[in-house]
Order: structure tokens, then sequence, then C-alpha cells
């Protein structure tokens, strides 16, 4: 085994404290990757703190990961000692359903999470990326585009597949319009990758602070969502919502802005339920659904197409004993707009 160190909650209301635990050595099919960046996700704020029922204690988050390889087990092929490599929210499925053959891993039942899951190899709990080292097996590792900023890349791992997935899946592109909730993490990469997809993008934040900067990131248009004026304008003009916000709020005002046949689409996962009000879909033959990160090959294809189109994220790097606090400003909607933490802080 691998003697390593992390950052780790021990209980829902403990904060994040350094933590020394143990990777396993790699396997025939493993990389290790010693952690240059990782990205902190509002999922991390979730888990850590139990929000949605489930964490194992110790928990270790961070599925925003970026590093060098530094040993591969002799069946690996696709990379090598000295290469980039990177890790989303998945290290493992079983790869025998119908989602992990047409590359929907996400969607399998035993799914393994890159922290609160269980290791095939060890059968002990997942840890995640706001460590030193991690081992993957190389199938759940991506290749990162050479041209672009590292540490920015991180958060393309999460908030970047997270949004791109089912913008692809519902076929945004040139002559919609597209709405995107929440200017955070995921919220920011939406706003970049549905301007990059061709779609007429409009912001809809809470924060009168950010109407600039979303202009700025891509937005053709900002709408403040607590302003009922500014909300009725926006009835029945949408082809298409994504809804990133990870808190309570009023999904019905967000539904009424979709035209005839439009869809919102929920990535933002509130601990508590959203009361949807049937007409506002029965009218109009709206939907309202849901997407989960994204599959293996769909992660590549995002990174490629990030690679080409020069898309990276905007970001607040931090070195790891800043992590609480980072916690306390996301809450308050106060990133610009994903935080990073520089592995090479923890000692
Ligand atoms: P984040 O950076 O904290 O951004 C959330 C944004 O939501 C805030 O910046 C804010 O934007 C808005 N917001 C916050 N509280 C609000 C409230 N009470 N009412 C209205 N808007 C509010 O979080 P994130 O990392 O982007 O993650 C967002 C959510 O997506 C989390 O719940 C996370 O767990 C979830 N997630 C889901 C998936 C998936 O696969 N579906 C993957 C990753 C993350 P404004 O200031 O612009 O209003
Ligand atoms: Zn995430
Ligand atoms: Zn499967």
């Amino acid at each position: 085994m691998i003697p390593t160190k992390g950052y780790a909650a021990q209980s829902p209301t403990s904060p994040l404290a350094p933590y020394s635990f143990e990777r396993r050595d790699p396997g025939p099919n493993d990389v290790q990757i010693d952690i240059l960046f990782c990205g902190v996700c509002h999922s991390d704020i979730h888990t850590a703190r139990d929000e949605w029922g489930g964490t194992m204690y110790p928990c270790i988050p961070g599925h925003e990961i970026v590093g060098r390889v530094v040993k591969v087990g002799n069946k690996v092929a696709k990379f090598k000692e000295g290469d980039l490599g990177a890790v989303g929210c998945l290290v493992d499925a079983c790869r025998t359903c119908d989602g992990c053959k047409t590359g929907l891993e996400q969607y399998c039942d035993k799914a393994i999470f890159t922290y609160n899951g269980m290791e095939k190899e060890t059968g002990k709990q997942t840890f995640g990326g706001y460590s030193k080292t991690i081992v993957v097996n190389q199938d759940f590792v991506l290749k990162v585009p050479t041209n672009l900023d590292l540490k920015r890349v991180a958060p393309l791992l999460c908030a970047g597949i997270t949004t791109y997935s089912p913008l692809r899946h519902w076929k945004v592109g040139a002559g919609q319009h597209v709405g995107i909730v929440g200017l955070g993490g995921l919220g920011h990469m939406g706003v970049k990758l549905a301007h990059a997809m061709g779609a007429h993008v409009t912001l809809f934040t809470t924060s009168p602070n950010k109407v600039e900067d979303g202009k700025k990131l891509g937005a053709h248009e900002v709408i403040i969502s607590k302003d009922k004026d500014q909300m009725a304008k926006a009835a029945k003009a949408f082809d298409f919502i994504l809804d990133c916000v990870s808190a309570p709020h009023d999904i019905n005002a967000l539904l009424n802005c979709l035209k005839l046949d439009g869809t919102l689409v929920q990535v933002g996962a509130p601990p508590q339920p959203l009361p949807v009000a049937v007409f506002q879909l029965i009218f109009k033959r709206r939907s309202f659904a849901g997407s989960l990160i994204g599959g293996i090959p769909e992660t590549q294809e995002m990174l490629d197409f990030c690679g080409k189109n020069n898309i990276m994220a905007d970001i607040e790097l931090i070195s790891i004993d800043k992590i609480n606090e980072a916690y306390e400003r996301m809450i308050r909607s106060d990133v610009k707009y994903r935080f990073v933490i520089d592995m090479a802080t923890l000692s």
C-alpha cells in the first residue's frame, strides 16, 4: 500500500482537516497519478456534510482531478510515466450493463464514484482528490489537452461534463434560446459551453453583482431571477433551460419561461424536493428532466472540445488549508467561479 495524505471530514459537522491514509498499489491496469490540482464542487460540500444522506466517514471529497502519471501497471498502454492524466466523478463501473456498454457508465447501478464509493480492488471506501496521489484503472483516466492551463482544466472534470452532457443530449445549438440558471461552478461552464455550441444564451442569476461577469463569460442576456418583471418578460421564451442551483428555489417560475415543448433539465441537486406545479408542464407540453455528470467517452469528447475551443474554467486558486473558508464562501454564492486547490500546498 502507498501511504499518503489528504483532507477529510470526520463527521457532518467537523471541518475538513489533514488525514493520513493509504492508496492501493497499482495493479496491472492501474495508473497512479500525483495530483496537481483539484476543483471544489458543491457536491463535495453536500457529501462532506451528509446533506444527501449516506456519507461514509472519514470523507475525502474531490472529483475534479488533474495530475502527473508517476506509475503505470504492466498492462497499461494508454498512459506512461510523465504523462498528464485526469479523473472525474467515476473510477469504475460494472462494465457489462447497457449503460456501461454504451459509454453511459454514470448510469450504471454499480458505478463506483471517486469518493464515497466502494473500491472493487480493496473492498474499502474510495477517497477523492483532496489528496496527494490517486490510483485509478486506466479505462477511467482521461487525457488532458496539452494546450490548456492545467489548474483551469480541473473543473471541467465535473462542472464541465455535467453541463456539456445535457447540452449535447438535448441537441442545443444555433437558433435556440437557452437559459442557464445559477452562476457558480456548473453555471459558468454551462454559459461558456452553450455559447460555444452556438445558442443564444441567457443567464438567470439571483446575484445582481454577477451581471457583467455573466456577459463576459458568454451570456447574451442576463435576468435577475428575483425580479418579477424581468421574469414575466421571459415567459414562454426558451427552448431549453439548464438549472445549476444547489439550494431550494422556485422551479415553477423557470418552467414558465419555457416555450411549447421546451425542456428544463435539473443538474443542480438541492437535498430537498422541488415542488412542481403540474399545470406548468401540462399547458405547454413542457418536460422537466434530470442529468448526471457524463460517461467516460463523452468526458473525453468534452475535454477535446474544450481544448479545440480554448474553453477553461474561471478559477480562484487556493491552498488546501483554506478549504473550509472556501466552502463557506460557496454557500454564500461568493466564488468566481470555481475554487481549485493547489495540491502542492498539501505537505
Ligand atoms: P456553486 O458553485 O455553489 O453554484 C451554485 C449557484 O446556485 C450559486 O452560485 C448561485 O448562483 C445559485 N444559488 C445558490 N443558492 C441559491 C438559492 N438559494 N436560490 C437560487 N440560486 C441559488 O455549486 P456547483 O458546484 O456549481 O453545483 C451546483 C449544484 O449542482 C450542486 O447542488 C451540486 O451538488 C450539483 N451537481 C450536480 C451534478 C450532476 O451530475 N447532476 C454534478 C455536479 C454538481 P447565482 O448567484 O448566480 O444565483
Ligand atoms: Zn461535482
Ligand atoms: Zn454497468
